[in-house]
């Protein structure tokens, strides 16, 4: 085969390499100082569906991966701008721990293609051999597949397969760490379990089915009426939700349970067989506490536990809230 004047092992010339690097499968474009594309290579072309003619020379790069102008990788190592690495990107390395490169990931928007990619780039800088910047290497790698099946374990692992609400296992965790805090701040800590009154009846009366599709409703007004972001609303079990509020005292915590149990009220989902009001109700009981030394999750857990049992006792569709805390 010949290579013209190139040598392997001895010195290969740049339009050898510039032609190696637009053959190269990985996607890949290169900056100058000045941050131009000199180059943007074949495989990245497919993947942004941006034609290398319309690139080298500008430094719209961003246009093949974001909608909005902003720094990509490369651009972050040519200006040293570093502090930027955590608002840009889902993930990255810190720099120096990666040579002079830095390797981040991040959900692109791909304007032209109009699909969403999670990619994984690589940037690197090039310097002559006095050590001046002359270029600065990025390449991509589509991780979306890996992305998406990485997001749904986690969420078969955190969330309940017939509600989409959080499982007990993350109510568990969640109320773990919050405790912890609460614990460090002194801040209260409030915790609400709700449980559908006559849920057997409706069974019984309608079907297992259309019991499920009660589940997702009420589960689907729960989730909606806590709409503080710190806040968590769970499926406890069978027909059971509880929620935890960080930085909520008792009364806070009352009027998030009031909402709730005046937004299953006004559903209206049917129930013929309920002993307590034509159509589905719910139960709930409120709790809060400061932690400390003397009391623990579970007196918060059982607190509530005991105001729902009294909710249920006085006549079930209402709020009931812990006594003593
Ligand atoms: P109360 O007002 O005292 O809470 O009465 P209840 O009938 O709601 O309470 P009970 O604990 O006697 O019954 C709970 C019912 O919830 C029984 C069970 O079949 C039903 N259930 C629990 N999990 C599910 C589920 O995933 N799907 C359906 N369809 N029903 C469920
Ligand atoms: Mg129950
Ligand atoms: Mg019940």
């Amino acid at each position: 085969m010949d290579f013209g004047t190139q040598t392997f092992g001895g010195d290969i010339d740049q339009s050898m390499a510039v032609r190696l690097m637009q053959h190269l499968v990985v996607p890949t474009f290169v900056l100058d100082a000045e941050r131009r594309v000199t180059i943007w290579n074949h495989a990245c072309e497919r993947l942004t569906g941006i034609p290398a003619a319309e690139m080298v020379g500008t430094s719209d790069h961003w246009r093949g991966f974001y909608n909005e102008p902003r720094h990509c990788l490369a651009d972050l190592i040519a200006l040293e701008k570093y502090d930027q690495l955590a608002e840009l990107y889902a993930a990255h390395t810190t720099p120096g721990e990666f040579g002079f490169g830095l390797r981040a990931e991040n959900w692109c928007v791909m304007p032209v293609k109009g699909e969403r990619h999670y990619l994984a780039v690589d940037a690197g800088p090039i310097y002559d051999d006095h050590g001046t910047l002359i270029a600065i290497v990025e390449t991509l790698r589509d991780m979306t597949d890996q992305k998406l099946a990485e997001m749904a374990l986690q969420s078969l692992a955190t969330k309940d397969s017939l509600t989409g609400l959080a499982n007990r296992r993350s109510l568990d965790d969640k109320l773990e760490l919050e405790w912890k805090c609460s614990l460090r701040a002194g801040t209260s800590l409030a915790f609400i379990l709700a449980d559908i009154d006559h849920f057997k009846h409706y069974n019984d009366h309608y079907g297992h089915q259309k019991g499920d599709e009660c589940l997702r409703s009420v589960a689907g007004t729960i989730g909606a009426a806590v709409f503080r972001p710190a806040d968590m609303t769970a499926r406890y079990g069978g027909e059971e939700f509880a929620i935890v509020m960080p930085n909520t005292d008792l009364a806070g915590a009352h009027a998030v349970a009031e909402r709730v149990c005046v937004a299953i009220r006004a559903l209206a989902i049917p129930h013929a067989a309920s002993e307590t009001a034509p159509h589905i109700t719910l139960s709930l009981g409120v709790a809060a506490l400061v932690p400390d030394a003397g009391n623990s999750q579970e007196t918060l857990i059982a607190d509530a536990d005991a105001a729902l049992y009294r909710a249920k006792d006085s006549g079930r569709n209402r709020v009931s809230i812990a006594s003593a805390v």
